[in-house]
C-alpha cells in the first residue's frame, strides 16, 4: 500500500514534546505516511515573519492536503491574527469535528456515558475577524452567517451522524434574539434535516443547552453549531468529560484537513516531560480514519484505551483511586507501544473501516430566487451629548433630509430613542438614523445622495447599511422598542 503524505508542525511550548511521542507511536503501529515537516508560530514571529508562516510552508501544505499540527503560540496584541485561524481560512476548512466521550472509571468523570461530537462551524459567525473601533465609545465585532455555510456545515453534522451510526443531531441557536442571521442558520438545518429521516433533528437555544451540556451530557449525540458556540460548548464538554487535555479537533475542508489537539502550548509545563500526549494522539487516529488506514487508527485507539484503563496516567489525569502509575510524556508513549495489538478489557474496544475514509459531502443546494428590494438606510452618526435632547437632534437631522426619504427612528445602542418617550438607557456617541424611501422602490443613488447631503451639512457618518426587502419581508432587525 502507498504512503498518504501529510505536513507536521512540532509547534511550541509542550508542541515538541507531544509531537514527538505522537510520531514515534505512529511509525511502531505501521502507518503508512510520508512525512513534511514545517517550521510555523514562534520562531517565525521572531525571524519577523509577522504571518507566522512563510510562503513555502502554504507550498506544503498545499502539495499534502493533510496536515498533523501541535499547539502554536500566536503573540498576544500587535496586530498578529491567530495563525490557527489563518491556517482553516486559508485552506476552506470549514467543518470543526470536537468529539468528547468519557472513559469512566478510569479518568474521573460525574458523566460516564457522555459521548457526543460537537460539529463547528469554522469560518463564520463572530470568528470572521471583522471588528471596528467607531467613535472614542464604541466598537463592533461582525457576526457573518451565510446561507452556504450554513448548509455545509449543517450537512457535514448529518453525514458524520450518518457515517458513524448517530441517532440526533441537535442545532444549537440563539434564534430568538438573532433571528435573522441564527434564524438563517436553523432554517438551513431544517431544510437539510429533511434529507435525513432516519437521524432524529432537535433545536436547542444555546444558553440553556450549553448548561444541560455541563449538566446532562450523556442526553446529546450530534451538536452542530457556529463557531464561537461551538468553541465554548465544545470546551465545556471537554472538561466534563474528565479532561481538557483530552479534547481533539479534526478541521476538514473540500480536499484539506488539519488535525490537533484542542489544548494549547502550556508554556507552564513546556520543557518538562510531563506533557499529556493523549490529544494529539486522539487527534491523529481521527487522522488515520480520514486517510483511509482505520487499521492503523483501531491498533493505536485500542493500545491507547488499553494504557488508560491499566491506569497509566500522566499528572493531569493521575488520582490515587483510579490510577496504577504516574508517567511523563515518554513513559505514557512507551506504555502504550508495549500495547500496540491489545485490546482494552474493560473500556469497550473501537474498531474503525478502513473504507470509510473523508466524508463525501453532497453539493449545495440552488439557491432559490427571491426579489431584493431597497427599501431605506441606516446611517450612524458620531454625535456628543444628543441624549440630553433626542428630539432635537431629529428635527436638526430631518431638516437636511433630500425629498423622497423620511427619518422613522433615531437608535442608541440598539435601542429606540425617537419618536415617542425617550429610552431611560445609556447613551453612546454613535447615533442611528433610520431613513425610509417614502415611495417604492428607492433608488441607491439617492441614498448616495443623501449620505453626500449629510456629509456637506458637517455631520460625521460612521458607516451605512442599506434596507432590503426579500420577497416582501424585511432583511433587518427592528430597534428595540421599535414598532
Ligand atoms: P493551554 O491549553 O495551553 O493550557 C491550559 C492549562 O492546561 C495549563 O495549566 C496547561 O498546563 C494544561 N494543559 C494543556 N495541555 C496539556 C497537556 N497536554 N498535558 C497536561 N496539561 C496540559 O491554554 P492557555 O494557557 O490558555 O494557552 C497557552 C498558549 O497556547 C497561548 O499562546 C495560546 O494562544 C495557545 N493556544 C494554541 C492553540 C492551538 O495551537 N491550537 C489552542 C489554544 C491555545
Amino acid at each position: 500500500m502507498t504512503n498518504v503524505p501529510i505536513t507536521v508542525a512540532r509547534g511550541n511550548g509542550i508542541g515538541p514534546e507531544i509531537m514527538a511521542a505522537t510520531l514515534e507511536i505512529l511509525k511502531e503501529a505501521g502507518a503508512r505516511l510520508t512525512i513534511d515537516e514545517i517550521e510555523i508560530g514562534e520562531d517565525v514571529y521572531k525571524r519577523g515573519c509577522s504571518t507566522g508562516i512563510e510562503p513555502a510552508s502554504w507550498e506544503t501544505l498545499r502539495k499534502n492536503k493533510i496536515f498533523l499540527k501541535a499547539p502554536i503560540f500566536t503573540p498576544m496584541g500587535g496586530g498578529f491574527k491567530s495563525l490557527n485561524v489563518t491556517v482553516r481560512k486559508t485552506l476552506g476548512l470549514y467543518a470543526n469535528i470536537r468529539p468528547c466521550r468519557a472513559y469512566s472509571p478510569f479518568i474521573q468523570t460525574h458523566h460516564p456515558d457522555m459521548d457526543l461530537v460537537i460539529v463547528r462551524e469554522n469560518e463564520e459567525g463572530l470568528y470572521g475577524g471583522v471588528e471596528y473601533k467607531y467613535t472614542q465609545n464604541v466598537t463592533e465585532s461582525l457576526k457573518l452567517v451565510s446561507r452556504a455555510g450554513s448548509e455545509r456545515i449543517v450537512r457535514y453534522a448529518f453525514e458524520y451522524a450518518r457515517a458513524n451510526g448517530r441517532k440526533t443531531v441537535t442545532c444549537m441557536v440563539k434564534d430568538n434574539i438573532m433571528k435573522i442571521s441564527d434564524g438563517l442558520f436553523y432554517e438551513v438545518f431544517q431544510d437539510i434535516a429533511s434529507d435525513y429521516p432516519e437521524i432524529k433533528a432537535e433545536r436547542s437555544i444555546v444558553d440553556i443547552g450549553s448548561a444541560r451540556v455541563a449538566a446532562r451530557p450523556s442526553n446529546f449525540d450530534v451538536i452542530v453549531t457556529e463557531n464561537l458556540y461551538g468553541d465554548i460548548i465544545s470546551d465545556v464538554a471537554a472538561e466534563v468529560s474528565g479532561s481538557v487535555g483530552l479534547g481533539i479537533s479534526a478541521n476538514i475542508g473540500d480536499g484539506f484537513a488539519m488535525f490537533e489537539a484542542m489544548h494549547g502550548t502550556a508554556p507552564d509545563i513546556a520543557g518538562q516531560g510531563i506533557a499529556n500526549p493523549s490529544g494529539l494522539i486522539l487527534a491523529t487516529i481521527m487522522m488515520l480514519v480520514h486517510i483511509g488506514q482505520g487499521d492503523v487508527a483501531e491498533t493505536i485507539h485500542n493500545a491507547w484505551l488499553k494504557t488508560i484503563e491499566d491506569g497509566i496516567h500522566t499528572g493531569d489525569l493521575y488520582k490515587e483511586e483510579t490510577s496504577q502509575q504516574r508517567v511523563g510524556t515518554d513513559g505514557f508513549k512507551k506504555a502504550l507501544i508495549q500495547r500496540l495489538g491489545m485490546k482494552p478489557e474493560k473500556l469497550k474496544p473501537v474498531s474503525y473501516d478502513s473504507s470509510q475514509g473523508a466524508l463525501t459531502i453532497p453539493p449545495l443546494k440552488e439557491d432559490k430566487v427571491v426579489s431584493r428590494e431597497l427599501i431605506g438606510t441606516d446611517i450612524y452618526i458620531y454625535a456628543k451629548n444628543k441624549d440630553k435632547d433626542v428630539n432635537g437632534f431629529a428635527r436638526e437631522m430631518q431638516a437636511h433630509l433630500l425629498d423622497g426619504l423620511e427619518l422613522s427612528m433615531v437608535s442608541n445602542r440598539g435601542m429606540k430613542m425617537w419618536p415617542g418617550d425617550r429610552a431611560e438607557s445609556l447613551c453612546s456617541d454613535m447615533w442611528r438614523l433610520r431613513l425610509k424611501g417614502t415611495s417604492l422602490p428607492l433608488a441607491g443613488t439617492l441614498v448616495a445622495q443623501q449620505i453626500v447631503k449629510f456629509a456637506d451639512s458637517g455631520f460625521d457618518i460612521v458607516k451605512t447599511h442599506n434596507l432590503y426587502h426579500f420577497d416582501g419581508k424585511e432583511g433587518f432587525s427592528k430597534a428595540q422598542g421599535e414598532g
